[in-house]
């Protein structure tokens, strides 16, 4: 109680000093108040639009909530945002392109520089916040930044996706229009208020959302922006590439996965284990990289079924500020409905329950632990990524055999294999139609490795050096008779 009354007096407190509109939902949970009035407090909680460094509610006042996916509780209303508004955004971010480009590099590494250390040091506040690429001075001698960068992001990792647009963009001296999933856009905020604090300067970053169709269109559109980065669904990656191509812009397309993790006889199966049951059950399955298919041979599918099920056993469902949870929900209702849409397709084709296979008794977005045995690869389970908490398992014989379902799909985003043979160790990730391959190691994820993926899994690359190159263009000057 003592901790309430702080928390509504430090609210009451903060509120005074806010010149926002009020937002807080009074169903809110004495958990969720408690997060919400820390930030608050530390100046993180941002519900408008950032245009020109100027903090914008929608032109037309429409708003769109934002919800906590555990229990549905309103926690922001933040502006719907259209065309009107990403024009401003697209304009800002050109008028400011001149000179943020102009820059040396080492002036935009030292402003990129400030934002890491006050992301790092608000990490507690707006929650688990991946490193951001630090800018590297750039031989200008030989590239120069596109321009103005239309970035569209995904809800399922919303400030990493952030930073591995944003850090390269600007580190090459190109500005940026982001539009982050309306499911979350907070993170996107919050970072984006620090990006100010940082010493980058208004219009280098701006941030709309709301209407994603004509937000997307206008960026599209503008002859202004020269490139736009995507993270998200395939489906939505290739309406954005089709229409790049009427202003010919650089598009670079982080898209689904269908990650086969296939475990061979000769594996560590305490190894195979722990790592397969990360890369299936982080962020509770909704990762592009996720395992959607666990490929085991004959001869160590017993054992490894009892031993992953005694893991998956251990795993705790809940809500995700409570201690000791290792599965939160799923993102929204309509998640759940698909992800066991399609575990219920599967059985009725022969597939077996092992463990889970329904909804949780928490209700709302959970859904119980799920392997699956018997699934075959033709099965819709095993074709669409199933973004959730579900293991469909698929039995093999041979080391053919794996590749060839493993390859049997249109997605190559990440892959996954755990054998002791160092032969096999080579001759799989070679064989494997993947942009990434863990050989047996689930967590593949660093900013140091290019990121991205073969076929429709998307183009281009983010992090590592390559992660600049796409930020870029290259040109050629010939001096003669001077
Ligand atoms: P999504 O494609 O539905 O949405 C992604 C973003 O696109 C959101 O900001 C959304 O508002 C926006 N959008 C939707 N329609 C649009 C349109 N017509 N014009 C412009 N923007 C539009 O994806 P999601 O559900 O947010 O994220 C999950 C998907 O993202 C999964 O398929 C996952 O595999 C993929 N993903 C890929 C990577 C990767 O690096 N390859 C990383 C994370 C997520």
């Amino acid at each position: 109680m003592v901790e309430f009354t702080h928390v509504i007096n430090n609210l009451k407190l903060s509120s005074n000093l806010w010149p926002q509109r009020p937002f807080l939902s009074i169903e809110m949970s004495m958990q969720t108040l408690s997060v919400v009035g820390r930030l608050r407090n530390c100046g993180l909680l941002k519900t408008r639009g950032l245009i020109g460094g100027k903090w914008t509610d929608a032109y037309d006042g429409r708003t769109i909530q934002v919800n906590n996916p555990a229990d549905g509780e309103v926690i922001a209303t933040v502006p719907c945002m259209g065309e009107m508004e990403t024009k401003d955004a697209i304009s800002a971010a050109y008028d400011a392109f001149t000179h943020w480009s102009k820059l040396t590099a080492a002036d935009r590494s030292s402003r990129l520089r400030n934002w890491y250390n006050l992301l790092i040091a608000h990490k507690q506040e707006i929650g688990q916040l991946l490193t951001l690429e630090q800018g590297k001075p750039l031989r200008e001698a030989i590239a120069e930044p596109v321009g103005v960068v239309g970035a569209i992001t995904p809800w399922n990792f919303p400030i990493a996706m952030i930073a591995r647009k944003v850090g390269p963009a600007l580190a090459c001296g190109c500005t940026v229009v982001i539009k982050p999933s309306e499911l979350t856009p907070l993170t996107a905020l919050a970072a984006a208020e620090l990006a100010l604090q940082s010493g980058i300067p208004p219009g280098v970053l701006n941030v709309v959302m709301g209407d994603p169709p004509s937000i997307g269109d206008s960026l599209l559109e503008s002859t202004q922006v020269r490139k736009i980065t995507f993270t998200g669904s395939t489906g939505v990656g290739k309406k954005l590439m089709a229409g790049a191509s009427e202003t010919v812009k650089k598009v670079s397309l982080e898209l689904g996965g269908n990650a086969p993790c296939i475990i061979f006889d000769d594996a560590d199966l305490e190894l195979a284990v722990k790592g397969s049951l990360s890369t299936k059950f982080n962020n509770t399955g909704q990762q592009c990289v996720c395992t959607n298919r666990i490929l085991v041979q004959e001869g160590i599918y017993d054992r490894f079924i009892n031993a992953y099920s005694n893991a998956v056993q251990n795993l705790k469902v809940g809500n995700g500020l409570s201690e000791g949870v290792t599965q939160g929900p799923l993102i929204n209702e309509a998640a759940v409905m698909k992800v066991d849409s399609l575990v219920q397709d599967a059985i009725s084709k022969g597939a077996k329950v092992i463990m889970g296979g329904k909804r949780h008794s928490l209700g709302f977005s959970f859904y119980e632990p799920t392997i699956i045995g018997d699934v075959r690869n033709e099965m819709p389970i095993a074709r669409e990524e199933v973004f959730g908490p579900v293991a469909p398992i698929i039995r093999f014989k041979t080391e053919e055999e794996a590749i060839q379902i493993a390859n049997d799909t249109n997605s190559g985003l990440a892959a996954y294999a755990f054998t002791n043979c160092i032969q096999r160790s080579w001759r799989v990730s070679e064989a494997l139609e993947y942009g990434m391959v863990g050989v047996n190691e689930g967590s593949i994820s660093t900013e140091v490795a290019p990121f991205g993926g073969y076929k429709q899994s998307g183009l281009g690359r983010e992090g590592s050096k390559y992660g600049l190159d796409d930020y870029l263009e290259i040109k050629y000057v010939c001096m003669g008779n001077m």
